[in-house]
């Protein structure tokens, strides 16, 4: 049913952006629609491909497998208390899904579970299966009841930016109206200790300019301790990448100072000293959590793959206010390396954890005392598995891949931002833009450029280039002729002309494989070194090194020019994987420790053969390292 609201204010029949920006008085660049990005043969469309065809349709049977459907239909709740989330991320993906690739089947499979959902809506609006109604909104601290209605939120609003399906939104509405009108008043000091509404609400703002879940949104964000003047992302990583996520929202509405100069201090701490090079954060099992600065531990990282979401999300809200580059090269990094690795190729098995080097031991807890760990991760070696009963992570890749044509480009009254390079074609800011490149397997980027058909061909406009911080050396060519601006790492270049239909923008970026060092703080980095070629970080894993243990292998580091790429069409759905001059120990060590003297061992040479890492683990159980010992 079309409703009179959904008809005002729509210029094109389906607004489906990730987030609607158009109407907040700090956004630099807003989203492009999800439905207005074609992906093109290629990387992207690949992947997002195996999300569509394989991981949606799983989900959907685990999770009703599961009872996480049936616990909105009986009063027999099954599973943890916080599974209804993870049906609304299904529902999102299947929304963002459905903008570019329109599916009968889908739809109506959506609007059943839809209906099914609503069933369990209360009188008063409050939805949430694990909670009786004596105890709404009683023990937030570890409730994620209102984590739960955010994803609610969000997917009603993904479900009614793809199609005219409004039943959703409206049930998200009355439960929103009442989070706002009972937790939204100043005087109230509780909120969720699991974020997750606060960017929900103030989407919910954007799309009906209803003030009360803005002011929510703020009210309840206000309630969390920060930490005084030591500002710096903390705690639960997911909680926290969310909370900023939620922050940067408010930030595009307000444009208030301090929160501002929180998020800049987040973000700093972040980028300086708790990210990985994965783009993934959290490296502590305890808590979930961010841990210290520089305690970002290989194999034993959490490194939880909702945590890259999160950084994702948040970034995304960084760009959009600032139009600044590098929040997009941190979408970029985590997108190609934390995220995707939370997948299998075959979109049928997750991980949880992401470590960064693994053992191909088996290791068993003969009194499995920690069942919470063995369900996340283990038994080990470590594998990706079609289901673990904490289910945040696989919905979550699933709308982050599902909503991946958003994120490609952005649009401004100057034109159409190119943030991530990839077979693609859009129309937008009066734009056809279309990206003939195999990145990220090669530099080559193609960019045909043409006004859109309606748009005026004597405007000029602009195309915004993110050149990459990788990219050392970088060249642009317009229509043959090199840019009279020069490329800068890190920065967006504008190319502002009248476009015509032939025309062709050619950008090269520099993806020779580079050696990365990390700093010495970081304890176990000391002394190693990681492959990385353009956005793709690398690792060496024991199918591609029979006789090379990645835990002890080394590379020449003197030897980094010899390092060659090689396309391998028929290896991990197609990869280009890198050979990389090692040397290998010719004998055991034979005791833990030795006297320095003794410590050199024989070594020999030997060709090491790196993948990109998100491709690891999808070979049977494995050893496996990004940092390895510097030779
Ligand atoms: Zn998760």
């Amino acid at each position: 049913m079309v409703t009179p609201r959904r008809r005002e204010g729509r210029q094109d029949r389906w607004v489906s952006r990730v987030t609607d920006t158009r109407r907040s008085p700090y956004a630099r660049v807003h989203a492009v629609s999800v439905g207005a990005v074609e992906l093109l043969e290629g990387f992207w469309e690949e992947r997002t491909r195996a999300n569509r065809e394989t991981a949606l349709g799983g989900l959907d049977q685990r999770l009703t497998e599961h009872g996480v459907v049936s616990n909105f239909e009986s009063g027999e709740h099954q599973g943890y208390w916080f599974t209804d989330l993870d049906l609304y991320k299904w529902i999102e993906a299947a929304a963002w899904s459905l903008a570019g690739h329109p599916d009968a089947d889908l739809d109506a499979r959506l609007r059943a579970v839809t209906a099914t959902v609503m069933s369990a809506q209360r009188a008063d609006g409050y939805l949430n299966t694990a909670i009786g109604p004596e105890e709404q909104f009683r023990r937030l601290e570890w409730s994620h009841e209102l984590y739960c209605a955010g994803h609610l939120v969000q997917a009603a609003l993904a479900r009614s930016r793809v199609s005219d399906h409004d039943a959703l939104l409206d049930g998200a509405r009355r439960f929103a109206d009442l989070i706002a009108a009972q937790l939204g008043p100043e005087d109230t000091p509780v909120t969720d200790a699991h974020p997750g509404i606060e960017t929900a609400l103030v989407e919910l703002y954007r799309e009906t300019r209803e003030p009360r879940y803005l002011n929510a949104a703020i009210a309840l964000a206000a309630r969390v301790e920060l930490g005084g003047d030591a500002v710096g992302i903390t705690g639960h990583a997911v909680r926290a990448g969310y909370f900023a996520a939620g922050l940067a929202d408010i930030a595009l509405e307000t444009g208030d100072a301090e929160t501002i100069a929180t998020l800049d201090a987040l973000w700093i701490s972040m980028i300086e000293e708790k990210a990985y090079i994965t783009g993934a954060i959290g490296g502590r099992w305890i808590g979930e959590s961010v841990g210290r600065p520089f305690e970002l531990p290989n194999e034993g990282a959490y490194a939880e793959t909702c945590g890259a979401v999160a950084v994702v999300h948040w970034a995304w809200r960084m760009l959009a206010r600032t139009g600044e580059a590098r929040y997009a090269d941190q979408i970029e990094v985590a997108l190609h390396n934390a995220v995707l690795g939370g997948v299998s190729l075959a979109g049928d098995e997750w991980f949880y954890a992401n470590p960064l080097s693994a053992s191909d031991v088996p290791e068993t807890d003969p009194w499995e005392v920690n069942t919470f760990a063995q369900d996340m991760a283990g038994p080990f070696p470590l594998a990706r598995r079609p289901w673990r009963d904490v289910t945040c992570c696989p919905p979550n890749v699933t709308r982050m891949l599902a909503s991946l044509p958003g994120y490609c480009y952005g649009q401004s009254d100057e034109g159409l931002w190119v943030h991530l390079y990839g077979a693609s074609r859009v129309r937008a800011a009066g734009l056809d833009v279309e990206q003939r490149t195999v990145f990220p397997w090669e530099g080559r980027v193609e960019l045909h450029v043409a006004p859109a058909p309606g748009a005026d061909p004597d405007v000029e406009r602009s195309l915004f280039l993110r050149v990459p911080s990788w990219s050392s050396r970088t060249v642009v060519a317009v229509n043959g002729a090199p840019w009279s601006a020069p490329p800068v790492p890190g920065e967006y270049l504008e190319i502002r002309t009248r476009w015509s239909p032939d025309d062709v923008v050619v950008i090269d970026l520099d993806v020779r494989p580079t050696l990365v060092a990390c700093n010495p703080r970081v304890a176990e980095n000391r002394g190693s070194v990681t492959l990385r070629r353009g956005p793709v970080v690398y690792c060496l894993e024991s199918p591609d090194n029979p006789d090379a243990d990645p835990l002890d292998a080394a590379v020449v580091v003197s030897r980094v020019g010899e390092i060659s790429v090689q396309h391998r069409a028929n290896l991990l759905d197609g990869v280009a994987v890198l050979r990389v001059p090692g040397r290998v120990p010719t004998t055991d060590w034979g005791s833990l420790y030795r006297p320095l003297a003794d410590s050199v061992a024989p070594e020999r040479d030997e060709t090491l053969t790196a993948i990109p890492y998100y491709a690891w683990a999808n070979r049977g159980p494995s050893a496996m390292a990004v940092w390895l010992r510097r030779g």
